[in-house]
């Protein structure tokens, strides 16, 4: 397997040498040119400021590796799960038996980088991701508190933990079904403010692929008019292996019920074990250009200081690799982000694809 994706991340890196990023940030041309720019992701609307514990990539350094990358706007995530101050460990999965816990640490660091540190580009939205969604009598007063600190900066809510399997050695449970009809009071309040919320939801794993769909049905049956997305289509490392048509099924019957419903395709977990693999590609595209609407790039990069520009711009091209090949529509939609400002009501449009192109399949 990971010959495999290292092998077409080798291929991608070819493939994008011969282009400058930085021109292409800057590019100005009235239609967007498949064939000469690249199929890169404009928009990160999956995008960790904040590691699980350490020291992150300093907020301007972090701002000016996403312009180099080409990215315009991104997403500031705290993280769901943070160590402990005292932990020696960057990563979770390192340390097992570590508590992880949500926190508004994060969220207000990130929201003082934002207000202290200003950048021109790429344009940043700050996303509250403090709320322990088992805790959600919590919610609304940690929302007092950011909104009271920094009025009307916040314009998302995520990642947050809905099940995450790969947290539970650190102490987490899935959020039950009672505590997800409990949500009510800030759900209302993120519906009010047309606030997104991103959910981790891990669909399943490989010995029982939809164990958690119940959950994920439960939060978009019981608010209806929120705008939430489902993260990663509920894949993870734990469920590398879901047959594409079932898992498409269970996609399309949610969107096809939940019309203020989105999904995101960050990770490259989802690249390594899906999109880079011809036959499930396959099926995956037609999907994805027929609900292109509905759909949210990211990256879902960790800024640990640990990571450099190339740390970024690897995880940037694996997770648009799959942009390479949807349509015109799709690739307007998706990657050049006119999801995304339809999403936070930005009046900014992504370009047209310029109407000579030859589609590659
Ligand atoms: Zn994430």
């Amino acid at each position: 397997m990971k010959k495999i994706a290292s092998l077409h991340f080798a291929t991608l890196a070819a493939a994008f040498s011969c282009f400058s990023i930085s021109s292409y940030a800057d590019s100005n041309s009235a239609c967007y040119d498949r064939l000469t720019q690249p199929s890169l992701a404009i928009v990160d609307s999956h995008l960790h400021f904040r590691p699980f514990g350490g020291a992150p990539i300093p907020h301007k350094d972090l701002a000016l590796m996403l312009k180099n990358a080409g990215i315009r706007y991104a997403n500031v995530f705290g993280i769901g799960q943070t160590l402990p101050y005292d932990s020696s460990c960057t990563y979770y999965l390192n340390c097992p038996g570590t508590p992880v816990i949500p926190s508004l640490k994060n969220d207000i660091i990130n929201a003082q980088n934002v207000t202290e540190l200003p950048v021109q580009e790429p344009k940043l939205t700050l996303s509250m991701s403090f709320a322990d969604l088992s805790k959600p009598e919590t919610v609304k007063a940690g929302m007092s508190e950011l909104d009271q600190e920094f009025p009307g900066l916040f314009k998302w809510m995520g990642e947050l933990n809905l099940v995450k399997q790969a947290l539970f050695a650190n102490g987490h449970q899935p959020v039950t079904l009672a505590e997800i009809r409990n949500w009510k009071p800030f759900m209302d309040t993120l519906r009010e403010r047309n606030m997104p919320i991103g959910l981790h939801g891990d669909l399943g794993n490989n010995e029982n692929p939809t164990k958690y769909l119940d959950l994920i049905t439960e939060v978009v049956n019981q608010y209806p008019n929120n705008k939430v997305i489902w993260l990663h289509m509920g894949l993870s490392k734990e469920l590398t292996n879901i047959d594409p048509d079932t898992h498409i099924k269970i996609l399309s019957n949610l969107l096809d019920k939940y019309p203020n419903m989105m999904i995101d395709l960050s990770w490259r977990v989802i690249a390594d074990n899906y999109f880079f693999k011809p036959e499930i590609r396959a099926k995956y595209v037609p999907f994805i250009n027929k609900y292109s609407t509905r759909i949210l790039p990211g990256t879902d990069f960790v800024a640990s200081n640990d990571k450099t520009f190339d740390s970024y711009l690897g995880e940037l091209m694996a997770t648009s690799y799959i942009y390479r090949f949807v349509d015109n529509n799709a690739f307007r939609n998706i990657a050049l982000g006119q999801n995304y400002f339809d999403m936070l009501g930005l009046p900014d449009k992504a370009p047209n694809i310029c109407d000579n192109q030859v589609k590659v399949q």
